[in-house]
């Protein structure tokens, strides 16, 4: 029997695949295997798609760079992960076995990283909510905690009163450092004072220990003059506390903000051209500290707090094409098996996507849709791949942060993450969600529970 051919009608459009245009070259239909060795097809067979996969060795590779980095240009350092970027257990533990202390940013972060078994002096408590229950923890086990504003500070002095401690603190400081808006919503503001006035409170008010400073001035920042700034205004800060207060500062702690090499939407030119690298940014925050004036045994420990660009090229998605459709427009577009809810960061992000298996040399202008009945629910909007069937897989790069945190239960289920630890061997890390365990939570009213079908 002869297989009748498809049909499709034909179409007349302009041929640009393969050429440099303003955006650089487009070299993103080469085929990707494998992960570590491991290879795309034998996951998603054993664990499924959609399927984040990390990389072990990755991770820290990353990790043992970027303190590099810094302690070969500057005497005192410490890394403090972000538990927000990626706080599956598994992930955590890798930093914490490298030394990495916990940074956290609500009282459910802190409950995780004490059961981490991360010790509270090694936990940075900061944010702007934390109630009453999480700082007489973080109290109680001597933690960090990083004031963000005036209440908070209040609510801390009474606490101490009464709980008879005297914890170790910094202020979160704002501060203009020439990238637009300024996050001067968290923390205290430098340039008008009030960040002095949160110091002179907390010191003169005798309840708290001043330990450190503590900054974070933005996310995906590309400007290493920024860092430059803000260290130099944080150690100007730290030694009038020793001059003016005669409290001497412990730490500086410049948080996080250093950009992974994923391209932001809308960018001229693909991010691995375009982004500064650890040692950019290294360079300049040591140099203004060690220039700042400080006496050499008097320098600071330096707290960085980096989340995305330690772990987002560690991570994959690993997925699966449902359907190839035709627009009205003639272009081609692919729907698959995750969307905008699983990959959340495709909302800023245009993320390198590669096909799994052998494709045609015919190379096409795509759009990627997710599977959601929602029209926001796009993954590219326009990408060079070649022709795909229902069924093949495609891996998608540098998604290893924010993306296992914010994901969303919403139309479909969060899927499994897998870590491939440095002998090659994949480990499940979280399990695919199942309509029983979503369903766990949820209590009906017993006029609600046997509903007949009408
Ligand atoms: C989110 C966050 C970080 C990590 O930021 P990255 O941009 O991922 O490096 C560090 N510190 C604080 C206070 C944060 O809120």
């Amino acid at each position: 029997m002869t297989q009748k051919l498809k049909y499709e009608r034909p179409f007349i459009k302009k041929m640009n695949t393969g050429l440099m245009n303003k955006f650089g070259t487009q070299n993103e239909a080469e085929t990707v295997r494998d992960i570590n060795g491991v290879t795309v097809k034998s996951l998603v067979k054993e664990f499924g798609s959609p399927l984040f996969v990390l990389s072990e060795q990755q991770i820290r590779r990353n990790y043992r760079s970027a303190v590099r980095a810094f302690k070969t240009r500057y005497p005192k350092v410490q890394f403090a992960w972000s538990y927000k970027t990626n706080y599956l257990n598994a992930v955590c533990s890798i930093f914490h076995q490298e030394g990495s202390w916990a940074e956290v940013v609500s009282g459910f972060e802190y409950r995780k990283a004490l059961n981490n078994g991360v010790t509270g002096e090694h936990i940075i408590f900061n944010g702007p909510q934390k109630s009453t229950d999480d700082l007489l923890l973080a109290i109680n086990n001597n933690s960090l905690i990083h004031i963000d504003h005036f209440d908070e500070l209040y609510t801390l002095i009474s606490l101490c009163e009464e709980q008879n401690k005297k914890p170790r603190v910094a202020i979160r400081v704002n501060m203009d450092t020439g990238v637009y808006p300024v996050w001067d919503r968290f923390g205290f503001n430098y340039e008008n004072g009030q960040a002095w006035s949160a110091i002179t409170k907390v010191i003169n008010s005798g309840k708290m220990q001043l330990v450190g400073l503590h900054c974070h001035i933005g996310t995906f920042m590309l400007s290493t003059a920024a860092y430059g700034i803000a260290a130099a205004k944080m150690s100007e800060l730290a030694i009038q506390c020793k001059t003016v207060l005669n409290n001497p500062i412990e730490y500086l702690d410049l948080g996080g903000g250093f950009p992974s090499t994923n391209t932001l939407k809308g960018a001229y030119l693909p991010g691995v051209d375009t982004v500064p690298s650890v040692d950019d940014f290294a360079e300049v925050i040591t140099t203004t500290l060690l220039n700042a004036g400080f006496k050499h045994e008097e320098l600071p420990l330096l707290i960085l707090e980096s989340g995305r660009v330690l772990i987002d090229d560690a991570g994959y998605l690993l997925g699966s094409v449902v359907a190839n459709k035709r627009l009205s427009d003639g272009r081609r577009s692919l729907i698959m098996d995750f969307g905008i809810n699983t990959l959340f960061t495709s909302l800023w992000y245009d993320h390198k996507i590669s096909p799994a298996q052998d494709a045609s040399q015919h190379i096409d202008n795509v759009v990627l849709y997710g599977p959601l009945c929602m029209n926001i629910d796009v993954i590219r909007e326009s990408v060079n791949l070649p022709a795909m069937e229902p069924g093949d897989n495609v891996v998608v790069h540098k998604v290893g942060a924010y993306n296992m945190t914010q994901w969303m239960q919403f139309i479909s289920m969060r899927p499994a993450v897998v870590l491939i630890d440095e002998n090659r061997q994949p480990h499940l890390i979280r399990k695919a969600e199942t309509l029983e365990y979503l369903e766990m939570p949820e209590v009906s009213p017993v006029h609600l529970q046997q509903v007949k079908t009408v």
